[in-house]
């Protein structure tokens, strides 16, 4: 059967295609990388779409084996886009035909072409749960407790405006839904791994960690999640530590106090998300307290073995700014790429904003002194508006700022003139 795809989505898709028709849309992650969600579903990778299947019915090694896996190796071996591959993989095709960058070219660049399964690049996983300390605005329930908690005390988002399309609400309805399939309505912390088989994923863990080059944690967020120490205490055990890279997407916002197991890896990465800078990021990243934020970059990048990098996910709320978020990466010496582009959900898209809007952020980006590392984004801003979409992103915003009290028209007050001509 033909994805379910929405249709700009697709007429994206088949025109980056249609231009494109010698593409190889080869990928090297489901020959030696797989992941899950925070509520059980495995992934071919964490921005594919979630298999049919879950922890409760299959266990790393065997999902890794699946049929899914399989049919996708074997059409990715050909470099074919099948209806398989466009299902599964349609974000990267999505953010290549946004920006010409996806995560499997980043792959690619990094691994080349293998067809070998006999060895893990990396493993992403996320079935430790949702438990996070924040409740960013790009965030849901799914990935995060706080908001989790939020939704059960207020409801799910609810958008008053009658110009909004059903499409939209029920996207919107979608990523604020409570409770996530198989989890109880009035706990906001899940957890796949507390309800899977642990001894049989701990023996796949005996069979994957030797033969694995890097171990991925985020979240929720990582670095408070007990279960994952628990795991870190139990590779060391085994004495397969040193061959072992870690890798954690963290919030920055935890200093975490035990971190002697770091100087027995082989080489550990803390991936801190910075998407704004005060008070845009303590709205963006809600919970935050950006001069916290700051000395915990500073205090983790004293630390021996780790290598601290910055990382930023364009969406329409920073793309404007993100000169801001260079000069404060220089400020605290953290090394950074633009790489990830958000698509999900739709109304947070960059690539909604008026035409008039992107203008006025392309020439401000032009003129700074980062502007040869700003590619991605200055694509973005030269693509066509979306404007019923950022109607949408101004609902959302709205509802979502009298819920928590804060002054998104203060802090983005160009969104809220005139949307084709916005102030
Ligand atoms: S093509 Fe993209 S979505 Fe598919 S496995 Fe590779 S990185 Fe993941």
């Amino acid at each position: 059967m033909p994805p379910a795809i929405p249709s700009k989505d697709l007429e994206l898709i088949q025109k980056y295609i249609a231009d494109n028709p010698k593409l190889d849309f080869y990928c090297p992650l489901p020959f030696s990388h797989f992941s899950s969600s925070p509520d059980g579903r495995y992934k071919p990778c964490c921005v594919a779409k979630a298999a049919p299947y879950t922890t409760r019915d299959k266990s790393p090694l065997e999902f890794f084996r699946c049929d899914v896996m399989e049919q996708l190796r074997r059409d990715m071996a050909g470099g074919t886009i099948t209806d398989h591959v466009m299902d599964y993989c349609k974000r990267c095709l999505i953010t290549e035909a946004q920006s010409g960058h996806s995560k499997r070219i980043e792959e690619v660049k990094k691994h080349g072409r293998t067809v070998e399964t006999g060895k893990f690049n990396s493993i992403k996983l996320k079935l430790f749960g949702n438990l996070c300390n924040l409740k960013c605005v790009m965030c849901a329930p799914l990935q995060s407790s706080k908001w989790a908690a939020e939704v059960i005390e207020h409801g799910p988002l609810a958008i008053e405006d009658p110009s909004v399309p059903d499409s939209s609400l029920k996207e919107i309805a979608h990523a604020t839904e409570w409770p996530v399939r198989g989890f109880p309505a009035d706990k906001p912390i899940i957890s796949p791994f507390q309800q899977m088989d642990q001894a049989k994923f701990y023996r796949d863990m005996e069979y994957i960690i030797p033969r694995l080059k890097t171990l991925e944690f985020t979240g929720g967020e990582p670095l408070i999640n007990q279960d994952i120490l628990a795991f870190i205490r139990w590779i060391i055990d085994k004495g397969w530590n040193k061959n072992l890279n870690l890798k954690f997407v963290t919030n920055g916002t935890c200093f975490a106090r035990d971190l002697t197991f770091l100087g027995r890896f082989k080489r550990v990465r803390l991936s801190i998300s910075v998407d704004g800078i005060g008070a845009r990021g303590e709205f963006l990243r809600f919970g935050t307290r950006f001069d916290q934020l700051r000395d915990n970059i500073l205090r983790y990048q004293d630390i021996k073995n780790l290598v601290v990098v910055g990382n930023t996910c364009i969406t329409a709320l920073n793309i404007g700014y993100l000169d801001e978020i260079f000069a404060f990466s220089e400020s605290v010496g953290l090394s950074f790429k633009l790489s990830n582009i958000l698509v999900a959900p739709r109304y947070l898209r960059a690539l909604n904003l008026p035409d008039t809007l992107k203008q006025r952020y392309r020439e401000k980006l032009e003129k700074t002194k980062w502007v040869d590392q700003m590619g991605i984004a200055l694509r973005i801003l030269s693509m066509k508006e979306d404007l019923p979409q950022f109607h949408v992103l101004r609902c959302y915003l709205e509802a979502l700022d009298s819920r928590r009290g804060m002054n998104v028209r203060e802090l983005w007050p160009e969104f809220y003139g005139d949307p084709a001509n916005p102030t």
